[in-house]
């Protein structure tokens, strides 16, 4: 598909912080080769290609929590750039061309591509790009390393390994006092002025905790009416009961705006690399053109609640001190053995890892030019690259 993920993605953008670059837990794992200066120089141009307006910020609330703001970009690749891409000399665009796989006999020499009719279609370059998605990387490298007999992609360890997603869930909800915090929490973006976001600072987080955003979205009945379903309107009243008893001040000041001041809270999240997060091969089962499907394994660890806690209390007694509001944790959070709900968004559609970029080959799949470590005419993009 022309234009890919872009074709239905939301839109979010914010630009990566400096900590995120930063190595964590003292793990060679947590650690990519390259830090924001390097993509320091492509933001105005990525910019321009999303049709960013706004720039993000970070405003700081205390020393340990940060508020966020986020912009949107409408761009759909495939409508912006197909004739941009049509119209150039030396670009030949063939749509309906599957890639099947590498050939390689001691050195990769081509590619194999079967459009739907059945057709094949044999494909050499002096460099390839590899850009098929967070699973289909993955997948076609592991294909094309079978029939190569293992030796095209010889750090068979590292591939499709460390595979992970943004773990999205929702973790409680807070009864809001001074609506003015989420209203003049500057999103720019005049469509989603009811959320407002919250993540630790750098040295709130320092070398052990994960990164996080709590993302609050605002109830307001006049704007969404059908938004608030009846049994979350019960649980608000339940919850302001409960409220009230332990906190009657503070009750009696939001009393009589119930849904104007609930928000609920959802945490996304950063995951560490776990090896046996993976994408395999699947031997039994086979698509269209003949590649082997894949299993993938996906587990979220339960050490991802212990961050999410700590960030929730932090924002809690920040809401309290300064009067703003009263948040609440959701149980299966506080059970250390619960499992995460099933129900709900899981996850952010971000897929990343597989393809992990690495300054060891042996932790890793590409180098910090996103190039194969075993072949620098071959590199392999995007975000499976940073995980
Ligand atoms: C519903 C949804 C919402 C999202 N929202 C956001 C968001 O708000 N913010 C954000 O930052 N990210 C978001 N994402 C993630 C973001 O869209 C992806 O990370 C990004 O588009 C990945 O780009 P890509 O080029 O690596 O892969 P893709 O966009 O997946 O492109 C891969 C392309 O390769 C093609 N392809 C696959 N296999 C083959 C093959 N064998 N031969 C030939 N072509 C092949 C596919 O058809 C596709 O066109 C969202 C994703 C989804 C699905």
């Amino acid at each position: 598909m022309f234009g890919g993920s872009s074709n239905h993605w939301g839109g979010w953008c914010r630009e990566l912080d400096k900590i995120d670059f930063q190595k964590k837990q003292n793990s060679d794992l947590f650690e990519w080769p390259i830090n924001k200066k390097d993509l320091d120089p492509f933001l105005v141009k990525a910019r321009d290609i999303l049709d960013l307006r706004f720039i993000t910020e970070k405003k700081k609330l205390n020393k340990n929590l940060n508020q966020l703001t986020w912009d949107w970009s409408s761009t759909r690749f495939g409508k912006k750039y197909r004739n941009f891409f049509q119209e150039r000399e030396h670009v030949d665009l063939y749509l309906n061309a599957n890639m099947q796989n590498f050939v390689f006999d001691k050195k990769v020499i081509g590619l194999n591509v079967k459009n739907s009719g059945g057709s094949n279609y044999f494909f050499v370059s002096k460099i390839y790009a590899l850009a098929t998605g967070g699973i289909e990387n993955s997948r076609l490298l592991l294909y094309s390393n079978i029939l190569a007999k293992y030796q095209f992609i010889k750090n068979v360890d590292s591939l499709g390994r460390y595979w992970m997603e943004h773990p999205h869930i929702n973790v409680g909800g807070a009864f809001i006092d001074r609506q003015a915090f989420f209203r003049s929490s500057h999103n720019s973006h005049p469509t989603n002025q009811s959320y407002a976001f919250i993540s630790p600072t750098g040295n709130y987080m320092s070398n052990s905790k994960l990164n996080c955003c709590l993302r609050f979205r605002l109830n307001e009945k006049e704007k969404e009416p059908q938004s608030i379903s009846e049994s979350t309107k019960r649980w608000i009243k339940e919850s302001m009961e409960d409220l009230a008893c332990l906190d009657s001040d503070f009750t009696l000041k939001i009393a009589g705006r119930e849904f104007k001041c609930y928000s609920s809270i959802k945490a996304v999240f950063e995951q560490q690399p776990i090896y046996t997060n993976r994408i395999e091969l699947d031997p039994t089962s086979k698509d269209f053109f003949g590649v082997p499907k894949i299993k993938l394994y996906w587990k979220q660890s339960l050490d991802l609640k212990e961050t999410i806690i700590e960030v929730l209390k932090e924002t809690g007694n920040f809401f309290k001190e300064r009067d703003i509001g009263r948040l609440y944790i959701d149980n299966w959070l506080l059970e250390k053995s619960e499992p995460f709900p099933e129900h709900g968004e899981l996850a952010g559609y971000h897929h990343m890892g597989g393809t992990r970029m690495s300054k060891d080959r042996n932790l890793g799949v590409v180098d910090k030019n996103l190039s194969l470590f075993d072949h620098n005419n071959i590199f392999v993009y995007l975000s499976m690259a940073y995980a």
